[in-house]
């Protein structure tokens, strides 16, 4: 009953969202601080006031909210860490018609990978990096050109590079996920200088905003760079699903086309509206992320002081190594303490587990069972 292509299917598997016992959930990515209040004042204003809205299809283009994404972003500079800093690199200022939306950065993603990618040659993407690039690559027939991490885990862009020519383009997170190591844009922007003007060069930075630069001011330079952003992390909007890209306003109308082609309407009007309200207080999101950071650096020490090997992160996630237990063990022993974490059991990285940052609270809990076993 089912098609040949379905039977190929290999899907993606998210962290666990239990539901039997309630857990401190560190194992997702997702954002400690709820979400700045004029969200729900915003969607308890609609709901009262618009409420026969809810029966009209909403805008496809969500051309309210991609105003104040451009906004959000030209005072961020793309950085909700240091927004002022990364705001004064933009070389040019960032138009709605160079933004995209869809529903989570998953939809952008797939989107991406449709419009951009032919199925005749592979798309070189590093050996670890976001896990669902392999998913979109299998559904859409796509072959991957996976590049092995250099010895300390960052981007080995000499082999990315010299592959350039027998590929139909490249993606890669950065800061990159699960490692949380970043690429500097100086080197990105070397990259880009060798890499063929006429294949897309797809950057995701989901976790842009925990980090110190955005790729978003090369954008001016490079029109064959694509950035792909989430709400779901510096937001706190995870459970309400908006993504969008920024790009060239002609890479944004052939991402539009394939939206048109698929779902025309991946934004509701209730995330819309969210949506426009979470990115314009960016003196909120300002604040919590560079929380997440403090929080962040600090627990790295205490687990580099008891033994851990920690990769440097500029996300709002480590990536750690116990002394001598394996990562599925201390996964384990965490989780039976009421804790939950990310393991990943593929060679290469089994040895390690993937910490969301949550409060100092949570992390003081996590940290005193972490050093006890080290
Ligand atoms: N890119 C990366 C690197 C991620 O880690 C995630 C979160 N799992 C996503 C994209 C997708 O995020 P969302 O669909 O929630 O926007």
């Amino acid at each position: 009953m089912f098609s040949d292509r379905l039977k190929k299917l290999n899907p993606y598997k998210p962290g666990e969202q239990p539901k039997d016992r309630v857990y401190i959930k560190l194992n997702a990515n997702e954002n400690a601080y709820p979400p700045s209040a004029h969200v729900a004042e915003e969607v308890n204003k609609f709901l009262s006031e618009k409420n026969g809205r809810l029966g009209l299809y909403p805008d496809p283009d969500s051309t309210e909210l991609r105003e104040a994404i451009a906004e959000h972003l030209n005072r961020t500079g793309g950085v909700l860490s240091v927004p002022e800093k990364a705001a004064a690199r933009l070389t040019q200022k960032i138009t709605k018609d160079m933004i995209f939306c869809g529903n989570g950065s998953d939809e952008v993603l797939s989107f991406v990978f449709y419009a951009f990618f032919n199925a005749d040659k592979p798309v070189i993407t590093p050996e670890f990096s976001y896990s669902f690039y392999p998913v979109y690559a299998g559904y859409y027939g796509i072959t991957l050109k996976k590049v092995p991490l250099l010895s300390d885990f960052s981007l080995d862009t000499d082999t990315m590079l010299k592959n350039a020519g027998s590929s139909t383009g490249i993606i890669f997170a950065n800061p990159n996920a699960p490692t949380g190591i970043a690429l500097s844009c100086s080197d990105i922007k070397k990259m880009l200088d060798v890499w063929p003007a006429d294949l897309p060069f797809v950057v995701d930075e989901a976790y842009a905003d925990f980090g110190t630069e955005s790729v978003i001011p090369l954008l001016a330079e490079y029109k064959n760079l694509v950035v792909v952003r989430t709400f779901s992390k510096s937001l706190s909007f995870a459970g309400m699903r908006m993504g969008y890209l920024v790009a060239n306003p002609e890479v944004i109308q052939g991402v539009t086309t394939v939206k048109n082609s698929f779902n025309h309407f991946p934004a509701d009007i209730i995330c819309q509206t969210a949506a426009k309200a979470a990115c314009l207080d960016v003196d909120y999101y300002a604040s919590t992320t560079q929380k997440t950071v403090a929080t962040r650096d600090r627990f790295r020490e205490t687990l580099l002081k008891a033994g851990y090997k920690v990769l440097p992160s500029e996300t709002n996630f480590v990536f750690a190594r116990h002394p001598s237990l394996g990562g599925h063990e201390v996964y384990e022993k965490v989780k039976e303490a009421g804790i939950l974490i990310r393991h990943f059991d593929t060679e290469g990285i089994r040895d390690f587990v993937r910490i969301t940052i949550g409060t100092d609270e949570q992390m003081d809990k996590l940290a005193a069972v972490m050093v006890s076993l080290a």
